[in-house]
């Protein structure tokens, strides 16, 4: 029950500004938030007056605007409550403080947005997700921009593209007769994949220190492979830490729902309640987050690294994305009615329009160093990008395109058990092999191939947006027609003409389906260099221009962000591989083989010649040669400076430093093979999964 009263306990909640706020501001304020209007200043002050108030009582002291820059973390500086008023110090946090902060944004990518000497940001209250205490500071999310209002994070884009579709999708709501909705909300659950592992072999790991993965280890000799681990019994350590983690995610609020062991040995998923996109965007960020706090406690690491481990399968996060309401409608709910089918039809058709026509911009969004290790693996959707739908639903969308009519009935189809104990079940039509990067499942769509570090922010801004473009597009359809039945047939008809090669219901695992999809002509954006283009590309400028989400200019300072923080991150790699290599690694081979040769000529003195140890000898020779190149190559290859543009150096780190990674990985792999335990200067990959 405590646990209960415990939930939201750390949040300005909706219920904790109805008790502290007077009627008439609290009123104003949800007005504001409604119908996305700026707050007056006297209404701030006093909503920051409570909302300093409630923080103090609970044990804050400081308060920060908390924004999420284009690093893919969250930032912000924290100033304390105390202010000096008449030569006596006293707590005081003004609506101004409140609404606006100035933070010196030049440590912060911003693309060429600004130069240093117009170094201010600011901060922007976005009092659409709620403020909330983690530790002694009271964190008010906030849109973070540049001095000339260029948005330099992810969530000013993210708030603009919740805006945009709300006014589309109102527009079809209208057409169907709906005079009522005001506002409608996309909505995510986003499940988060994430290993544990103990603490101290963390500790001894260079590389998952510094780059969060393993740049080196052996296959361990038991992976994945025996299917034990997914929805296993949850050890008492492990269940220990995820009692822990709900407890606190409750705290700030964040409905952490189901958990459980994932596919590889030491990994586990949790996935939350889902809510409007802006804030499951925030509370993201905060479990993972606080993930990684609850596990230092608990002496554990958690990894949130897409590819922790190169033997078995990385982390993913699955983007659960609907739209609703501001009452709760489900506007992806099945519906009981001709009408509420042919509107659910609608904005079905919308997703698959608007992931045909933008799928480059969707893999964009999933793109990153970490995830490509990952994508178009068989362990995460291929790189193709196609919708799940169903038999069931693809056959209705063909029936009505090929001119059959639409039952007024719901013809949901049967499973028929044949067993008498079971009743029968309506089929479940959900895609259950995940092979599918974009899957209807049920109610929803998900959206699965973000890696697991990943913010939602930028992938549920473009899903909002291509909806939303495709929703525009089929209202001036409706809104022009006098025959609204048949603007409805109309717009099944084209999308399935135009967009229905998007659509794929078998294994995309498969050889044939990469022939297939070829065939198709659909996107299959190989790496995070490829899919970067797609920033630029004139269709999706024309996309967030259209919409005033971003303008030309933020979308190529974001496509250099974003092969600037790739390059960073396998140079990153590449120095921690050589600092691994030549201070632990070759020093490592080379102590062991001088042990070898000491042992091969004792015993040769003794009367025994051992060729078994001549020959180990060689292979440890064989190795430090090896290595030693291999690490000169790359050493050399990650020096390389001078490259015309962005896009030149990424190729080079994606075409050049990237395989010269790998082989010295190779080579390092096979030594440690031969190398005892107790010599290996490191724990192993079997050390780290499995000692928990
Ligand atoms: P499963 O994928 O096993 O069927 P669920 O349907 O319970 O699981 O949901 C998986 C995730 O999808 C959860 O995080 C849940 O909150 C989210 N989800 C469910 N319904 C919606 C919705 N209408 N909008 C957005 N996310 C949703
Ligand atoms: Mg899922």
């Amino acid at each position: 029950m405590d646990l209960l009263k415990d939930f939201g306990s750390r949040v300005f909640s909706d219920d904790i500004m109805m008790k502290h706020l007077p009627s008439e501001i609290y009123n104003s304020l949800k007005k504001s938030i409604e119908l996305s209007l700026p707050l007056q200043p006297e209404i701030a002050s006093i909503i920051a007056a409570a909302m300093k108030d409630w923080a103090i009582e609970n044990g804050a002291t400081h308060y920060t605007h908390w924004f999420q820059p284009m690093t893919g973390i969250t930032a912000g500086k924290h100033d304390s409550f105390i202010s000096l008023k008449s030569g006596e110090i006293e707590f005081e946090f003004s609506g101004k403080e409140l609404i606006k902060g100035e933070p010196d944004a030049s440590s912060f990518p911003h693309g060429g947005l600004r130069n240093t000497f117009e170094a201010r940001g600011y901060t922007v209250w976005d009092c659409t997700s709620p403020a909330f205490i983690k530790g002694k500071t009271l964190y008010i999310p906030t849109a973070f921009c540049s001095y000339n209002g260029e948005a330099l994070d992810t969530k000013t884009p993210l708030l603009r593209s919740m805006e945009v579709i709300s006014e589309q999708a109102i527009r079809i709501l209208r057409a169907f007769g709906n005079d009522n909705t005001t506002q409608v909300i996309p909505t995510v659950g986003a499940e988060q994949e994430y290993f544990l592992i103990d603490r101290q072999n963390y500790e001894k790991r260079l590389d998952l220190k510094i780059c969060g993965r393993t740049m080196f280890g052996t296959n361990p000799p038991k992976g994945q492979e025996m299917d034990d681990h997914y929805c296993s019994r949850i050890r008492i350590r492990i269940s220990d830490y995820m009692y822990e983690l709900d407890k606190e995610l409750w705290k700030f609020g964040i409905g952490s729902k189901t958990r459980h062991n994932e596919v590889a040995p030491a990994q586990h998923e949790m996935a939350p309640m889902f809510e409007s996109c802006n804030v499951a965007s925030d509370h993201n960020q905060l479990t993972m987050e606080t993930m990684r706090t609850v596990a230092k406690e608990k002496q554990l690491a958690c990894l949130l690294h897409e590819k922790p481990f190169a033997y078995v399968n990385g982390s993913g996060k699955h983007n659960n994305w609907s739209l609703s309401t501001a009452n709760g409608k489900n506007l992806l709910d099945i519906g009981k009615t001709k009408k509420e089918n042919l509107q659910f039809l609608v904005f079905l058709c919308a997703v698959i329009r608007g992931v045909d026509m933008h799928a480059g911009l969707l893999h964009l969004t999933a793109a990153s160093a970490g995830n490509d290790n990952r994508l178009g693996a068989q362990e995460a959707p291929p790189s193709i990008i196609s919708i799940f739908l169903g038999k069931h639903l693809t056959d209705i969308l063909n029936n009505i395109a090929c001119g059959k009519s639409i039952s007024d009935e719901n013809d949901t189809d049967v499973l028929v058990t044949n067993v008498h104990t079971l009743p029968n079940l309506p089929k479940d039509d959900s895609d259950r092999n995940r092979t599918s990067p974009f899957a209807f499942t049920g109610n929803k769509f998900e959206f699965r191939m973000l890696g697991s570090s990943a913010s939602i922010s930028l992938s549920t801004t473009v899903i909002n947006l291509i909806v939303a473009e495709s929703l525009e597009y089929f209202a001036s359809i409706i809104e022009n027609s006098d025959n609204f039945d048949k603007a409805i047939i109309d717009i099944i008809e084209e999308t399935m003409k135009k967009h229905g090669r998007i659509i794929f219901n078998g294994n995309g695992y498969t050889a044939s389906w990469q022939e297939e999809a070829k065939k198709r002509g659909l996107s299959n954006l190989k790496n995070t260099v490829e899919a970067a283009g797609e920033f630029i590309n004139e269709k999706s400028v024309k996309l967030f221009e259209h919409f005033n989400v971003l303008s030309r200019c933020e979308c190529q300072a974001r496509y250099e962000i974003m092969l600037g923080i790739y390059c960073k991150t396998l140079s990153i790699e590449a120095n921690t591989m050589l600092e691994m290599v030549n201070r632990q690694i070759l020093p490592a081979v080379i102590r062991y083989a001088n042990e070898i040769s000491k042992t091969y000529i004792y015993m040769d003195k003794c009367g025994v010649r051992n060729d078994s140890l001549k020959d180990t000898l060689k292979s440890l020779s064989k190795s430090i040669d090896d290595i030693t190149n291999a690490k000169d190559l790359l050493k050399a290859s990650v020096e390389i400076k001078d490259f015309n543009n962005k896009l030149e150096k990424a190729q080079h780190y994606c075409n050049s430093v990237l395989n010269l990674m790998n082989s010295l990985r190779e080579s390092v792999d096979k030594v440690e093979h031969i190398i005892p335990k107790d010599k290996w200067p490191m724990p192993s990959i079997t050390d780290l999964l499995y000692r928990v």
